[in-house]
């Protein structure tokens, strides 16, 4: 005899069911809700998928329609439990093949083909993933330990697999996670005390399909962040000093003018801008106080974040280490899936009197 998988777990079992082996029966009866089976019903299996026709108004369909219409229906409870934006296509689908399941058709028309075993398969995945993001959510990042962080972010590596990017179903719901994780874990949890990160990052998650726009940072505790620091500060005096001792103006990028370059020590804008190129002008007053212009122009892309322990002295910082190693390496299979995407920032910040003191 054939040996016979279950559609839902794909164990062999050997009863006489066609679909299911008995375990998987009696659990999909409390799935859906349905009492046990009278004592008297000998094909439990049969029994559920006349219910469940019931259940969608369906009567006297033959027996392998009434199958098929199980399938898909168990399926669509699935997908239903899963409750993810991003699948309501494929739900749509699903429940326009449910009904078009008619008595007296010829055909079953099919517009999305599922398997049971792979949609019970990525429910098992979303139920692990909500655990961990429970524990997540209770999480202080502030506090915890190094590497109990570490493993902890490691344990949900699992959403981050790119051979699940070639099924549609797999690929929207593995989508779905990674965006969780880095609005939840990373922008509300991580990053939740470095604003300016944080909506970089949360900007550059795309809703699915979606493309993100440039974006004009004018949030003015970012801008004072920069116009108040010491490295600015020292970086704008550096110049004056080197410059503009026989002219009065100075302009120049860090691109062309390694002098240009500039690295903060605060923690929220060396994640935000490290490395980003910053084109400078300076310009003396009357009163002998200098206007400054810094524009601040990136590709914001997370990934290089890998780059982080090159600016950073001390890798001894959580956040640092996180990013730069498991994070960033996240990051790369985030946007291959397109959940993290790339656009154009700029911050621009302006000192109209700036003075040497
Ligand atoms: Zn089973």
């Amino acid at each position: 005899m054939e040996e016979k998988r279950c559609l839902l777990c794909n164990r062999p079992y050997n009863y006489k069911y066609e679909m299911f082996g008995r375990g998987c029966l009696d659990n999909l009866y409390e799935l859906l809700g349905f009492a046990k089976s009278p004592r008297i019903i000998w094909n439990k299996e049969l029994y559920l998928c006349t219910r469940i026709a019931w259940k969608n108004h369906k009567f006297f369909l033959s027996k392998k329609k009434k199958y098929v219409l199980a399938q898909k229906y168990i399926a669509l409870t699935y997908l239903n439990m899963m409750n993810y934006e991003a699948l309501n296509d494929v739900k749509e689908k699903v429940s326009n093949d449910i009904k078009n399941i008619k008595t007296f058709s010829k055909n079953i028309v099919e517009t999305i083909s599922v398997s049971l075993n792979e949609i019970y398969k990525l429910f098992n995945y979303t139920q692990k993933f909500n655990e961990l993001l429970k524990e997540a959510k209770k999480t202080n990042w502030e506090e915890v330990d190094k590497d109990v962080a570490e493993n902890f972010i490691k344990s949900m590596s699992f959403i981050f697999d790119l051979t699940k990017k070639n099924s549609p179903i797999a690929y929207t719901v593995f989508y779905a996670m990674q965006y969780t994780f880095w609005q939840v874990v990373v922008v509300g949890g991580l990053l939740a005390n470095m604003k300016l990160s944080a909506k970089l990052l949360s900007h550059s998650l795309s809703l699915f399909g979606k493309q993100p726009q440039d974006l004009l940072i004018n949030d003015k505790e970012v801008i004072e962040d920069i116009l108040e620091s010491e490295e600015f500060d020292n970086k704008i005096k550096e110049l004056i000093k080197k410059y503009c001792s026989e002219k009065d103006k100075f302009k120049d990028n860090s691109e062309n003018n390694e002098d240009c370059i500039i690295e903060f020590n605060n923690k929220d804008l060396l994640f935000a801008i490290h490395g980003s190129p910053t084109s400078i002008e300076i310009e003396k007053n009357l009163d002998n106080t200098w206007k400054v212009n810094m524009v601040i122009e990136d590709t914001y892309d997370f990934t290089d974040f890998k780059d982080l322990k090159e600016y950073v002295t001390s890798n001894k910082s959580l956040l640092i280490s996180i990013f730069s190693s498991i994070l960033n390496n996240f990051g790369v299979v985030s946007s291959k899936y397109g959940v993290i995407k790339s656009y154009k920032v700029t911050i621009k910040v302006q000192k109209n009197n700036f003075v040497i003191k």
